[in-house]
C-alpha cells in the first residue's frame, strides 16, 4: 500500500470542495488497514466513504484512509428461523447496489433506504434514514477498529446508540467500521406512511418490496439533485424538534406547518418548509444556492468552495432563527 502526500480531495467529496490531505492511501485489506493506523498513530484521521455526507473549508492536517475493503456474505444464526436473513458487509460495499441485491432476493427491511449515495460502512455513522425507515432497524451488529488501541471490537445494535441522525461513531469519531451485520425478513406488508410514496404506490394492491424500491427511486430522481451532476451532499441541515407550543405559536401564522408528533411532548417540523418561508427556497448566491424543488439540500453549482457553503449555511440558520426562533442544526459533516 502506497501512501500519498498533498493528495487532493475534490473527487472524494460530492460537494467537489477543494482540499489537500497531508497524507492518503486506500488500504484494501484489513491487514493494510492496521498498518496505516500503526504507521501513523499520532496523525490525525479521517475515514471517507463516498464523501456524500462531508465536505472540506480547510486543508485536512493528518492521515486521510479511504478504504477498499468489498465482500458479502450471508451468515447463519442459531435463532434463525425461515423468515430472518443474517448478511455481514463490508464498509466499501456501494449502499445502493447492495440494496439492490437484498430486493432483488426478496429480503425485506431495506427497500425505503434505495438510491441512498454513499457506502455501507457509512450507513451506521449517521443512521442513515428516509421515508420513514432508520438503518439502526436492520443492523445487528457493527464491527469497527478502534483507531487509537487498533482493538476489533463488535458493537450489538444497543452499544450503537443510534439516534436521530446520530451513532456512538458519528459522536466519538473513534472507530472504523470494517463491517455491518444486518438482519432482514422474508416478509413483506407495505405500511402506508409519507405522501409521495403512498401516491406513487396507489395503483398498486398489494407493492412488493421491488416495487416499493422502484417507487422510491422514481421520487427521490424527480425530487432530488444528482449529486455526479450537481455536487450536494443531501439535505444539509437536520430536521428540528420543537415543543408543541413552540409549533402552536409558529402555525398561528403559518398554519400548514408541518408536525410530526414526537416524544416527550416534543414534535418534529421540516426545516425545509422553514428555509422555504425564510424565503431561501431556490435562492442562489453566486456559484452556492439551495435546490429548488429541495430548499433543504444545498447545491455547488460551480467552484463553491468549503468557505462559501459555510457562509450560505449561516445566512439560512440566521433568516430562520430570526424568523422562527429555531437553530438549524447541519447534517452534513464539515471538516
Ligand atoms: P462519507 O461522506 O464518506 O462519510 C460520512 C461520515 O462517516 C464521515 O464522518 C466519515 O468520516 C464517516 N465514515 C465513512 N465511512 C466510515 C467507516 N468505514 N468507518 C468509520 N467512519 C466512516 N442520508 C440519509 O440519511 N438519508 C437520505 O435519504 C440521504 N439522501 C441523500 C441524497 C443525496 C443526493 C446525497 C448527496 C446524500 C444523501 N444522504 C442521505 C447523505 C449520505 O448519502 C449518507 O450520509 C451516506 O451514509 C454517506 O455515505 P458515504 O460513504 O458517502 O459517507
Ligand atoms: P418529504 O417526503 O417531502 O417529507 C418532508 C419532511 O416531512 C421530511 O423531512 C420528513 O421527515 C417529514 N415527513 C413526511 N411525512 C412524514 C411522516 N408520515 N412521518 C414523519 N415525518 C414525515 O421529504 P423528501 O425531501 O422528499 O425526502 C424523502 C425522504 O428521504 C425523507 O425521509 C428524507 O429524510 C430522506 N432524504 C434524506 C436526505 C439526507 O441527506 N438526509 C436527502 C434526501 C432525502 P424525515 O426527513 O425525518 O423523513
Amino acid at each position: 500500500m502506497d501512501y500519498y502526500t498533498k493528495t487532493q480531495l475534490k473527487n472524494y467529496n460530492s460537494f467537489k470542495t477543494e482540499a489537500l490531505a497531508k497524507i492518503f492511501c486506500q488500504p484494501t485489506t484489513i491487514e493494510e488497514l492496521r498498518k496505516c493506523l500503526s504507521d501513523y498513530p499520532h496523525e490525525k484521521k479521517l475515514i471517507i466513504g463516498g464523501g456524500c455526507n462531508l465536505f472540506f473549508t480547510k486543508d485536512f492536517d493528518g492521515l486521510v484512509i479511504y478504504p477498499n475493503i468489498k465482500g458479502l456474505r450471508e451468515i447463519s444464526d442459531e435463532e434463525e428461523e425461515d423468515e430472518d436473513i443474517f448478511l455481514e458487509v463490508n464498509a466499501s460495499e456501494n449502499w445502493d447496489e447492495f440494496v439492490a441485491y437484498c430486493v432483488e432476493r426478496g429480503f425485506v427491511g431495506l427497500e425505503n433506504l434505495s438510491l441512498i449515495p454513499g457506502t455501507v460502512g457509512a450507513a451506521p455513522i449517521q443512521n442513515i434514514g428516509a421515508y420513514g425507515a432508520e438503518v439502526k432497524d436492520v443492523i445487528r451488529e457493527v464491527v469497527a477498529v478502534d483507531m487509537e488501541t487498533g482493538e476489533t471490537l463488535s458493537f450489538s445494535n444497543a452499544e450503537c446508540e443510534f439516534g436521530y441522525r446520530d451513532s456512538i461513531f458519528k459522536r466519538t469519531n473513534k472507530y472504523l467500521i470494517l463491517s455491518v451485520v444486518f438482519h432482514l425478513k422474508r416478509t413483506f406488508v407495505y405500511v402506508p406512511k409519507y405522501a409521495d410514496l403512498n401516491k406513487e404506490l396507489e395503483d398498486i394492491e398489494e407493492p412488493s418490496v421491488q416495487d416499493v424500491r422502484d417507487a422510491v427511486i422514481r421520487v427521490r430522481q424527480r425530487k432530488l439533485p444528482d449529486e455526479k451532476v450537481l455536487p450536494n451532499a443531501g439535505s444539509f441541515f437536520k430536521n428540528p424538534y420543537i415543543t408543541q407550543e413552540h409549533a402552536d405559536k409558529i402555525k398561528a401564522e403559518y398554519p400548514d406547518l408541518p408536525a410530526f408528533p414526537y416524544k416527550d411532548g416534543l414534535v418534529k417540523t421540516s426545516a425545509a418548509f422553514l428555509i422555504d418561508k425564510a424565503g431561501y427556497k431556490g435562492k442562489r448566491a453566486g456559484d452556492i444556492g439551495t435546490y429548488p424543488n429541495q430548499p433543504l439540500i444545498i447545491v455547488n453549482y460551480g467552484s463553491a468552495d468549503g468557505n462559501d457553503i459555510v457562509r450560505f449555511m449561516n445566512e439560512v440558520q440566521g433568516a430562520v432563527k430570526s424568523i422562527f426562533g429555531i437553530e438549524l442544526e447541519p447534517e452534513v459533516r464539515i471538516f
